[in-house]
């Protein structure tokens, strides 16, 4: 068996990929972010840290369907969704439907460290929010931008159109994390949820794999595809790029489509989609980095 790299991570900035479309812009996005990853694992940041920090930034560059980069749901508000999960705590985080977060993943992480539970939801997680301290968005009309290249207009006319931000990550001392947020599909009617805050649809992570997804959140939710991945090496004995083809096979045959972003203890990574494509970077130490989009 080879040796564990010191430290692996990978990103995505969501399923979802317009033909046509100068992507050069996220390319160049994605490529800087993922250095400045790399460079908090080499330092020694945990994995859990380092995921949280790659997402919140993908959220505030306004970018992706995340974060600033989401729009209004059809009643003409954004409701964001985020979660997060420490490997080798076994612990996760979420919140679902919240509105005028900066960074919904920090609001996460602080579920996870700071609350007895799991996922809070709408008007109470606002509040929690709130008494965290956490930063709020002050003007709505002014923060909120649809991502790169996608005017409101195209948006509105495709109710599929979809995206996501993620990252997963194995920190020096062989530590597994991964965070996911969305702004959700467009168009998708107030208090719809996918499956970014559910830890084990659209998130997991424990000491063998940690996964974030990307694609037509119900279907990721009926395929459980984060927990899915995990089951099918714990239990199956599957490699980690089998059991994710496998699991992105069920989530194909109920009708969606979208990719995941995972990484096992042993540093390897995998990053399939049967989208159009996935907006998504990686590296392992002492291997080049790897930027694509289709
Ligand atoms: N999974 C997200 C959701 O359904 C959307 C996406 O990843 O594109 O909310």
């Amino acid at each position: 068996m080879s040796q564990r790299p010191e430290y692996a991570l990978a990103l995505h900035g969501g399923a979802g990929v317009r033909p046509g479309r100068d992507y050069a812009p996220v390319e160049a996005h994605l490529r800087g972010l993922i250095a400045a990853g790399e460079a908090m694992l080499k330092d020694g940041a945990s994995a859990l840290d380092t995921v949280e920090e790659m997402t919140r930034q993908l959220e505030v560059s306004g970018m992706y369907v995340a974060g600033r980069g989401a729009s209004p749901n059809a009643a003409g508000y954004v409701e964001l969704d985020a979660s997060i999960m420490d490997g080798a705590r076994r612990k996760g985080g979420g919140v679902a439907a919240v509105r005028d977060l900066v960074s919904p993943i920090n609001a996460a992480r602080t579920v996870l460290e700071a609350s007895a539970c799991v996922l809070l939801v709408g008007q109470g997680a606002d509040e929690f929010c709130k008494q965290a301290g956490l930063a709020r968005v002050e003007d709505p009309a002014s923060w909120y931008r649809l991502p790169v290249g996608v005017q409101a207009c195209e948006a509105s006319q495709s109710e599929l159109y979809h995206g996501t931000v993620g990252a997963v990550a194995m920190d020096r001392g062989g530590r597994l994390a991964s965070a996911t947020s969305t702004g959700g599909v467009f168009g998708k009617p107030a208090g719809r949820v996918g499956d970014t805050p559910l830890i084990g649809s659209g998130t997991w992570a424990d000491d063998q794999v940690a996964v974030s997804c990307t694609g037509l959140g119900e279907m990721f939710i009926l395929a459980a595809v984060a927990h899915d991945i995990a089951a099918r090496m714990r239990y199956g004995g599957q490699t980690l790029a089998t059991a994710c083809d496998e699991a992105l096979a069920q989530v194909k045959a109920l009708g969606g489509d979208g990719g995941v972003i995972a990484i096992n203890a042993r540093g390897e990574i995998a990053l399939p989609f049967n989208s159009g494509g996935m907006k998504r970077a990686s590296v392992i130490a002492g291997q080049a980095t790897q930027v694509a989009i289709t």
